[in-house]
């Protein structure tokens, strides 16, 4: 674009600017179904924009999930989606230290990663990470350019950073919604998903299994509740209690399945939903769950505590609300709490 007027080198890129704008309109007026859940395609277009306002071969979003310690993007091209530890290459130096980054010479720039341009054969000559942070300066991702396209391939700190600040801005507020939704789904003490959880991921996935036209599928769920728990907290105090709560939450999400769901469903009350799987097979998990729990100690300062839990096992009949078979999971659950407790009903 070096022979062309500055006028009309802006008017070209505010012409790109308003056709990813507009598409982003229309992405979050009538989502892609693909994209419902991760908007993967508002953050493609994000991604767009950044690329165009600061001119870059490449960009890519990354995203820091503080729940995992992890950053991950899916925009880099070439590849997979990518994870990293938090704190790690260019983009975690970043987001550490709470600023910009730019290197035009990046193989020798000691928080490079070249792994991703080994595989690839791609060579990387210049990189700009900018962090992006929320209303409230809390930092939720990064942007990172890669390759200037003009410039003598070389990153302006301070000309392409009052660039990207626009994407970044709009990229902020984005993000903040979409975390804020995540923190709502999820349980702080457990940090497994909540009630709110298990009706979005029902919704979204669950009732579509019991749904399939092609193939008959069975879908179970499960209630368990720690046994005499409130005597945990009036004997050894409440943050005792907490931290039984931890342990539980902990050993049912390592005894199931990764496709199984578990939630917290309330006080000390776990829900376990468990996809293509028939009533017998939900309640050998149940029972597997139950052994592991009753099996196991829980630390808590100088305390081993331990702890037995009664289950209520059910087959979700899709002729019936999902409130409906939650009752009859928690009608076995009673039973098993009545006839004795530390024991599974289906
Ligand atoms: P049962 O065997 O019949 O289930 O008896 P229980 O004592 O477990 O049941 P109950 O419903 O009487 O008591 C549940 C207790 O769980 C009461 C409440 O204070 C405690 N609880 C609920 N949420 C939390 C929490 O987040 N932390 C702690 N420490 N305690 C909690
Ligand atoms: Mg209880
Ligand atoms: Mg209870």
């Amino acid at each position: 674009m070096n022979n062309i007027p500055a006028s009309t080198q802006s008017n070209i890129l505010l012409d790109q600017i308003f056709s990813i704008t507009q598409d982003l309109y229309k992405e979050m007026s009538h989502p892609s179904e693909d994209s419902s859940d991760n908007h993967a395609a508002i953050f493609k277009l994000l991604t767009a924009l950044a690329r165009n306002l600061v001119n870059a071969d490449r960009a890519s979003f990354w995203k820091w999930d503080k729940r995992a310690h992890e950053l991950w993007t899916t925009a880099a091209v070439g590849t997979g989606r990518i994870t990293i530890p938090e704190g790690t290459g260019l983009v975690g130096k970043a987001l550490a230290e709470r600023r910009t980054i730019v290197t035009n010479d990046p193989y020798n720039h000691p928080d490079f990663n070249s792994d991703v341009d080994k595989k690839t054969g791609y060579v990387t000559k210049s990189i700009l990470v900018m962090p992006i942070c929320n209303c409230k300066g809390e930092f939720i991702g990064a942007y990172q350019a890669i390759n200037k396209l003009d410039n003598d391939g070389k990153f302006d700190l301070e000309e392409d950073c009052r660039r990207l600040s626009l994407a970044a801005f709009i990229c902020g507020i984005t993000l903040e919604s979409e975390t804020f939704l995540d923190d709502s789904h999820h349980d702080k003490l457990t940090e497994l998903k909540n009630r709110m959880g298990f009706y979005n991921d029902y919704t979204k996935d669950y009732s579509k299994i019991l749904n399939d036209t092609e193939a008959v599928r069975s879908v179970s769920l499960f209630i368990c509740d720690i046994d005499f728990f409130k005597k945990v907290n009036d004997t050894y105090g409440h943050n005792a209690g907490d931290a039984v709560l931890k342990h539980v939450a902990k050993n049912i999400r390592s005894t199931s399945r990764i496709c199984d769901g578990v939630y917290r469903w309330g006080g000390e009350e776990f829900i376990v939903i468990l996809p293509d799987t028939g009533i017998d097979q939900a309640a050998e998990t149940a029972e597997r769950i139950r052994t592991t729990i009753m099996q196991s100690v829980c630390q808590f300062e100088d305390l081993e505590i331990k702890v037995t839990m009664s289950f209520g096992v059910t087959q979700i009949d899709p002729m019936k609300s999902i409130e409906d078979n939650i009752k009859d999971a928690d009608e076995k659950l009673y039973k098993a709490k009545e006839s004795g407790r530390n024991r599974v009903i289906k």
